[in-house]
């Protein structure tokens, strides 16, 4: 299936390429700031659960890293972020030649497009998925094609059809963003198998440490070492809590990380993320406190929400997907709470809810089930 052409927010199409006149608009979610000005909230009563961020605050050893590494910033970065792909490298069980670091893992699908998928080659996933390989194969010019999600979940079987000779690249999700599904090794064993040698395939696993399903992959160990055009993508910016820092990874075979070393820009990656990444990576005890709280809140939150009669797909990740509720953005930005709207991924009637801390979870079950209740009242 190929997506239509969302024409909605353009000011002047003949400004820009056709690639960028056909951009979807309007992904982008409530900032915190707009919503405090235009309702008179105290911006500090604001729960943010639209951006999948970690509640609990980065690690004080990635801060006090940081901070550290601010006193040299007339200095130019390491462009090869030596030292923290030999530490990824020694915690994945690879060598520093599989591992390429990116400003955010955003920048590497960006950069995953413009170096592998040439004019004339399609790039393919499901649909919804992470936005932005929609967006960098548009801007890029190549062709984004898609397979309907079959209950919430990536359909390998539709995407493996829709990959022919012009396919570069496919981008699967696991666990899926927005709807917090995942596939198993098996399932994936078998997909892989499924497609021609030469398609470069990518594992977006930024959600992976809040997986708890036992037939979970372990990737890059299991399904590196026998498919040489595999890519595995990580970020910093979940469990380690580096979303504003910009640090994302990715492990695959080395032939693939030095073309990437070709086209990216130079110096994308600060010195300071660096730095905070290399601690971040190195207190396991501060990411572990954060998974435990994902997985309680995560099953407090399902439960609630299934207790209100709603039906949430059943997610791996540290945040929730919720349909049935037409209209409830608006009602949960009144009490200050901004979680994620699906509309602009043709689920109109569909949220995401990043996990938070157990008090803003509360407020947030609360306000939904006035909301609730407020409809079925007719009010
Ligand atoms: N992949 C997926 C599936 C995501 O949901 C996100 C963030 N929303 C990212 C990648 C990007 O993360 P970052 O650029 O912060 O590394």
């Amino acid at each position: 299936m190929s997506l239509p052409p969302y024409r909605g927010g353009l000011v002047d199409p003949s400004l820009v390429s056709p690639q960028v006149a056909f951009l979807p608009a309007g992904a982008q979610a409530t900032r915190p700031e707009e919503l405090s000005q235009r309702l008179g909230i105290d911006p500090e009563q604001i729960a943010l659960l639209a951006a999948n961020e970690n509640p609990l605050g980065p690690s004080e050893r990635a801060v006090e890293a940081a901070a550290t590494a601010v006193r040299e910033m007339h200095r130019y970065p390491d462009p090869e972020q030596r030292k923290l792909r030999e530490a990824l490298a020694h915690y994945h069980g690879v060598t520093p030649e599989h591992v390429f670091v990116g400003a955010g893992s955003t920048e590497i699908i960006e950069l995953l497009v413009r170096t592998f998928a040439g004019p004339g080659q399609t790039v393919v996933g499901g649909w919804p998925t992470f936005a932005a390989y929609r967006i960098a194969a548009q801007v890029a010019g190549r062709e984004f094609l898609t397979a309907p999600l079959s209950r919430g979940r990536l359909d390998l079987a539709g995407i493996a059809a829709l990959v022919d000779l012009r396919t570069k690249l496919v981008f699967i999700a696991n666990p899926n963003n927005p709807t917090g599904t995942h596939v198993g090794l098996r399932e994936l064993v078998a997909f892989l198998n499924r497609l021609p040698p030469e398609t470069i395939v990518v594992l977006d696993e930024a959600y992976a440490d809040f997986v708890e399903a036992r037939d979970y992959p372990a990737s890059i160990r299991e399904l590196l070492p026998g498919h040489p055009r595999l890519v595995v993508l990580r970020t910093f910016s979940k469990a380690h809590a580096l979303a504003g820092l910009r640090v994302g990874y990715a492990v695959m075979a080395p032939p693939l990380v030095r073309y990437l070393e070709l086209v990216r820009p130079a110096y994308a990656v600060s010195a300071v993320a660096e730095a905070a990444a290399l601690a971040a990576l190195e207190d396991l005890e501060h990411v572990e406190r954060g998974r435990r709280l994902v997985f309680r809140e995560r099953a407090q939150l399902l439960s609630s929400l299934r207790r209100l009669g709603l039906r949430p797909f059943p997610s791996q990740a540290n945040f929730v997907c919720v349909g049935g509720l037409e209209g409830v953005c608006e009602h949960l930005e009144r009490k200050g709470l901004l979680v994620r709207s699906l509309t602009g991924y043709g689920m109109p009637d569909a949220i995401r809810i990043s996990v938070g801390a157990p008090e803003a979870n509360l407020r947030l079950i609360e306000a939904l089930e006035a909301f609730l209740e407020a409809r079925e009242g007719g009010v």
